[in-house]
């Protein structure tokens, strides 16, 4: 656990405008966050890369955008009415409310494969006490759904859940799909978007929230096939961690042991990431046989069978699931990219963010600001730039040239482009790299075409 470097991660996200308290303004809300500027750019190269790789670069691929509101059934068929449910303690004196697996861990102790009671009998058995140095309660079971209402009356029959998954929103559109592009197996569904979770102590920034996004892909396999699938995805995850630019040494596979796997899943890993707050879940991956079509099938009386074209075969698609939360992956983008080192003898802070996922490529700057000459050629340079990585150019006058690198160099912009008197002679400009702080002479033709 590295309190400092989340701290650090924390305050320079809220500095340069990446990641905001959400309503802020009015004191806050636990769980949310609002992305300013470059986190919206950030998250959405990440989003955009992802849906490249696993979507458009794919012919087995589709994409869907379901409705975060559904039908209740939905959540009826998939378990989550009754099951999605996490143990919930409360500080007997001031009734503040903790997830019990995790005042464990805090303590020190795993609850691995313990059940609720199992881990009330590990809390007396250590005599662990809440946080403020008070008795706990017995543990219940908490359901993390958020409830709503859905029309004008508030009545039972217009409950509603906003979706703690995008998985289902796949499941309900997998006849949909085969309706409408008879694919042939094995082929994937993939959806983005928010899910919702009201967990009972959400924490360590973005990592545990109560509104998030996922990227999530059921991939439907015939049941022989499963493990070449499984195979095949977890490399193609491994393929988009690198391009991510985490780096193999914080990526860690955790085969999770059958008495921790949902009772329907015959295979999970879950890929894990040394986050400054410890070794944590980023994603996962699982096989989750035919458990969810079964499901859609039996309650909702829609026959879910697939017929492999030209045989008799046919049978209810299994299905591997890689599961992917956007805000993890973007707080592992900043934890691999935040460095620290000395230029001339003082500090420096930069993200060494990878081009293609740096919210801002070029920056560009004239040397000084009331020099008209100077200001009229950064702002073409600026303009020719900025048509080739729209919305991925800042112009930058701010401040002494100095200020502006370390700027630059705290928001990940691989380069800076300055202009200056001798631009104005030979078309040439000088171009500063952020990892080496060198600075090198180019002409102009060389950056823009
Ligand atoms: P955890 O055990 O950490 O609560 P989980 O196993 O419940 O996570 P899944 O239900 O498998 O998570 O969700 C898939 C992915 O969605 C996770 O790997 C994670 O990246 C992301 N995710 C889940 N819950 C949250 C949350 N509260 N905030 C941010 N991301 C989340």
């Amino acid at each position: 656990m590295d309190d400092t470097k989340m701290e650090k991660i924390v305050s320079l996200s809220k500095r340069r405008g990446f990641i905001f308290q959400g309503s802020d303004v009015y004191g806050g809300m636990s769980g949310t966050w609002d992305y300013g500027p470059l986190g919206v750019a950030l998250k959405r190269n990440i989003i955009n890369l992802w849906w490249r790789k696993f979507v458009e670069e794919r012919d087995d691929i589709y994409g869907v955008d379901a409705s975060i509101i559904m039908n209740r059934k939905v959540w009826q068929a998939s378990g989550h009415v009754d099951t999605f449910v996490d143990p919930l303690c409360e500080d007997t004196v001031n009734h503040r409310r903790y997830r019990t697996d995790h005042i464990l861990k805090d303590n020190g102790l795993s609850a691995d494969g313990l059940t609720m009671e199992q881990m009330d009998e590990v809390i007396a058995k250590n005599g662990i006490k809440s946080p403020d140095g008070n008795p706990l309660s017995a543990s219940r079971t908490f359901n993390m759904m958020f409830k709503t209402f859905v029309g004008p009356t508030e009545a039972e029959d217009s409950v509603a859940y906003l979706r703690p998954e995008t998985a289902q929103g796949i499941f309900t559109n997998f006849k949909n799909v085969v309706d409408t592009f008879y694919p042939d197996l094995p082929f994937g569904v993939a959806q983005v978007g928010k899910a919702f979770r009201n967990e009972i102590s959400p924490r360590d920034f973005v990592f545990r929230s109560r509104e998030f996004e996922q990227m999530e892909i059921e991939y439907f396999v015939d049941p022989d096939d499963w493990q070449t699938a499984f195979d095949e995805l977890l490399a193609s995850t491994h393929s988009f961690l690198k391009q991510l630019g985490l780096s193999d040494e914080h990526i860690h596979e955790l085969e999770v042991p059958a008495e921790d796997r949902a009772h329907y899943s015959q295979r999970t890993i879950d890929i894990e990431y040394d986050f400054p707050i410890g070794r944590e879940e980023l994603m996962g991956i699982a096989y989750r046989t035919d458990f969810d079509l079964q499901n859609v099938q039996r309650v909702s009386g829609k026959n879910m069978v697939y017929r492999v074209k030209g045989s008799d075969r046919e049978f209810v698609p299994h299905v591997i699931e890689p599961s992917f939360g956007v805000e993890r992956a973007l707080m592992a983008v900043l934890t691999e990219s935040y460095r620290e080192d000395e230029v001339n003898g003082e500090k420096r802070v930069y993200l060494q963010l990878p081009e293609h996922l740096a919210p801002i490529r070029y920056s560009v700057s004239p040397l000084l600001k009331n020099k008209p000459e100077l200001v009229e050629k950064a702002r073409t340079i600026y303009k020719s730039l900025s048509q080739q990585y729209p919305g991925r150019v800042m112009y930058d006058d701010s401040g002494n040239i100095g200020k502006r690198y370390r700027r630059q160099d705290e928001i990940g912009t691989p380069e800076c482009v300055v202009v200056d008197f001798q631009t104005l002679d030979d078309d040439t400009v000088t171009i500063r790299d952020r990892d080496t702080t060198k600075q090198r002479r180019v002409k102009t033709s060389e950056i823009i075409n």
